[in-house]
């Protein structure tokens, strides 16, 4: 859909909610606009020796609280619209999960599979040190991590570039999303999928809101679809799986497969790193076409691959009781209200997937404090627990088994930390938002929507209009 325009559909759905507050105009407009939008070419030298122009953005969004922050991501869909839809989404977003960071959004117009390694190596490189000379990235301004067609290499690269360039004690803290050895934080890779479960399960959970849309509770049992296998479609999967639900339907590029029974995730993976593809996966039926089994029967529908795939073309079509938006943008004003209006409950992306930017928060934290969490406390814990369990075994005459022991005593490393850390987030922040969902009689895209409204709106009144 060419006329498609993604930053009106954002602040649609914020004019929507800002009904709900009580700030002024001006202040609302403040609040939509993007205030710096750059725009960069560059050329590359590719592998044969010839040059080519690449087309870059960074857009910060929301200067409000600092850095700015916010994925990059190599497609060949991207434009500056996108980039600031998703950079104010990425605003929003932090607001509603108290990630105290403004939002950010890069992307680079290429097709990634065209590039080698080196090229887009070059490519990571010489985007990162354009981004310098703006002064659009550093951990204390504006700090990149991963987005649709980018990861952890590509994170490494550019924390290695501006560390080049940098004399700043933080560099490390200028990207996140990094590899392990780089400065990266355990259990960052994981966690926009992981965060996506999380707040799945969580609505899940609500016995009422769960009967009135004719479903039971809990995650346990219940049919789901997912589009897109990359990282946070897979990990999104792979969480609903262990949990008990049933996949039985996956929309990737090449087509998509349904079966009643269920769909081996790890099998399905095998395949698809095989053949390039879902269609033809054994015991499956193959559809007619990628976005088909959006439109099958199932509980819930999780579209984890990019913006606009449920619209008013397909809405009407679209049978899942619950839509756990895992992307950014999957579904267009337009068809939220077809679908809504079905009676479906639709878990709005500003918050299902700020799993990822909680962790990059937890992982800029290490970062910028030089030391691993769980690095002083964890064998302190453990010993503390075990002199507990040691009075208790005295007590109680009972012996604990070494098996109960280690898990008894066992102390927050890093892992444990971040994975405790990103559950509290979503659930605490779904809890806000179906709380203030229910007060104002709204769906929960705009009760996210006014949650993030009124914490920027507080900020902005108190810190006023400089100068
Ligand atoms: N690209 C991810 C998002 O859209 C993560 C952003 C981040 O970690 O900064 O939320």
């Amino acid at each position: 859909m060419s006329d498609y325009k993604f930053f009106e559909q954002v602040n649609r759905a914020f004019d929507k909610a800002a009904a709900y507050t009580k700030f002024e105009s001006g202040l609302l407009e403040q609040m939509k606009a993007c205030n710096d939008v750059l725009h960069i070419s560059f050329p590359i030298e590719r592998d044969d020796g010839s040059i080519e122009v690449i087309q870059g953005w960074r857009v910060e969004h929301s200067h409000h609280k600092l850095p700015t922050k916010g994925g990059i991501r190599y497609a060949m869909e991207v434009n500056e619209d996108e980039t600031m839809a998703l950079a104010a989404l990425m605003t929003y977003k932090c607001a509603v999960v108290n990630v105290p960071f403004g939002g950010a959004k890069g992307g680079i117009k290429i097709d990634r599979n065209n590039y080698s390694e080196r090229e887009l190596e070059r490519i990571t490189r010489r985007y990162t040190f354009q981004l310098m000379k703006k002064n659009f990235i550093g951990p204390g301004t504006d700090v990149p991590a991963p987005d649709y067609g980018t990861g952890a290499r590509e994170m490494g690269w550019i924390m290695d570039t501006y560390r080049q360039m940098s004399t700043e004690i933080d560099a490390e803290g200028c990207v996140t999303g990094k590899p392990l050895s780089q400065g990266g934080i355990r259990g960052r890779t994981e966690a926009t999928g992981r965060g996506v479960f999380f707040g799945v399960q969580e609505a899940c959970f609500n016995k009422e809101d769960m009967k009135s849309i004719g479903l039971d509770e809990g995650v346990e049992g219940k049919t789901f679809v997912v589009q897109g296998l990359g990282n946070v479609g897979y990990h999104a999967a792979k969480n609903m799986v262990d949990a008990g639900a049933i996949m039985v339907g996956v929309a990737e590029i090449d087509g998509s497969i349904y079966s009643e029974s269920g769909i081996e995730l790890d099998k399905l993976m095998d395949y698809k790193k095989e053949t390039g593809g879902v269609s033809g996966f054994e015991g499956t039926q193959t559809l007619k076409d990628s976005s088909s089994v959006l439109e099958t029967e199932c509980d819930i529908l999780i579209p984890a691959a990019l913006e606009n795939q449920l619209n008013e073309k397909n809405a009407k079509r679209i049978k899942a009781k619950i839509i756990g938006e895992a992307a950014n943008g999957p579904t267009t004003s337009e068809a939220h209200e077809i679908i809504k209006n079905r009676g479906a409950l639709i878990i709005p992306d500003n918050y299902l997937n700020a799993g990822g930017v909680t962790v990059s928060y937890f992982e800029w934290l290490k970062n910028i404090q030089h030391v691993r969490f769980g690095r002083m406390g964890k064998r302190f814990e453990e010993d503390s627990y075990k002199r507990i369990l040691s009075v208790i075994e005295t007590v109680s005459d009972r012996k604990f088994t070494d098996k109960e022991l280690k898990f008894l005593a066992k102390g927050g490393g890093e892992a444990e930390l971040v994975d405790a850390g990103l559950k509290d987030t979503m659930v605490n922040s779904y809890n806000e938002i179906n709380e203030l969902r229910k007060i104002h009689d709204v769906d929960l895209r705009t009760a996210a929507f006014v949650n993030a409204i009124n914490k920027l709106g507080e900020i902005y009144e108190q810190m006023g209009i400089f100068p």
